[in-house]
């Protein structure tokens, strides 16, 4: 019995702490998910956090999603993150706020010195853990589109200590806190070696080569936006046979968006077209199952294609392939 309370204990505990982040803004929805495709500024990237509506306005509060010490502050209105705050908390994960018009009261004096000593360039400052202390809840800026953003809005990431890796905010983050929204999961094209379809449930295509080589432009739909989801999972018959989870990215990575999208992906102010390819040949590190060359040489599949988004909304959507 005493172990099995220490279990119960334990559990407990890890949820907690994995989501006793608050959202950065009030009575906010997303906006954006983590991973998703991006080509603003000078290279494709991946979207390396999740975005919340700050209702199009300039000087909405951003709020500390939880206790820690300013880490840095980057005074910048270029750049890609423009304006930002980084905070570290003591579960040893930071928190970033990108795209601020302006910066907390608290910190005010320190900016405008720098300022006034440097002028309007991309200034960053990193802070010692005594210096300024955020509590959770607390203003540490106002939204803006400072950066790459072409809407005012609340970028927010969670990165380790080092900035190695970053996380799904989502994963931190007291969901329920979020406005309530209507949302699913969806596909609306799929591309067979490399040619498009729009998907019918249960629609027949054709392949060629040894395996087929699927791509699927699936989404979060939220809200009537559409954006990227959190794991696919691909099953030929009843067998898992190819599996992404969208949680954790290596800093590294962030400059290889193709490893992950199909090309047909396309990312404008107006347009946003994710096609997720469920097949590499390269060691990304978001692949948890990749048997799909066990399968070689097969002239017909059951394909089922699940999806699920970072809010737990899933979606089964199958079809059959027929080699051509
Ligand atoms: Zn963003």
């Amino acid at each position: 019995m005493r172990g099995y309370s220490i279990v119960v204990f334990l559990v407990v505990l890890c949820t907690f702490v994995f989501s006793s982040y608050i959202p950065p803004v009030d009575n906010s929805y997303v906006t954006a998910t983590f991973l998703e495709f991006r080509s603003t500024g000078n290279t494709p990237h991946y979207h390396s956090g999740t975005d919340f509506s700050t209702f199009l306005k300039e000087g909405i509060p951003v709020k500390a999603a939880n206790n820690g010490y300013l880490a840095r502050l980057e005074i910048d209105e270029g750049g890609i993150y423009g304006n930002t705050v980084v905070l570290q908390h003591d579960d040893g994960y930071k928190s970033i706020y990108a795209h601020l018009s302006k910066f907390a009261e608290k910190t005010d004096k320190i900016v405008n010195m720098l300022i006034s000593e440097f002028g309007k360039q991309r200034i960053v400052v990193e802070f010692q853990s005594d210096d300024i202390v955020f509590s959770q809840g607390e203003v540490i800026g106002y939204s803006g589109k400072t950066g790459e953003a072409s809407q005012a809005h609340a970028h927010f990431e969670i990165r380790d200590r080092e900035e190695k890796n970053a996380y799904d905010p989502l994963d931190f983050i007291d969901k329920s806190l979020l406005r309530p929204v209507q949302m699913g999961v969806m596909i609306k094209n799929i591309v067979i070696d490399g040619k498009e379809y729009a998907y019918q449930p249960g629609g027949v295509y054709t392949f060629s080569g040894d395996f087929p080589k699927i791509s699927v432009e699936a989404y979060t739909e939220l809200a009537k936006n559409l954006l990227g989801v959190k794991e696919v999972k691909v099953y030929f018959s009843d067998n898992l046979v190819y599996h992404i989870i969208l949680d954790r990215l290596p800093m590294d990575y962030w400059q290889k968006p193709y490893d992950l999208y199909d090309e047909k992906t396309v990312m404008t102010s107006l347009i946003y077209r994710g096609y997720y390819k469920l097949y590499s040949s390269s060691d990304l590190p978001f692949v948890k199952a990749n048997k799909l060359s066990d399968y070689n040489y097969s002239s017909q599949y059951s394909v089922s294609i699940e999806i699920r988004d970072t809010f737990g909304n899933v979606g089964t959507f199958p079809f059959k392939l027929v080699r051509g």
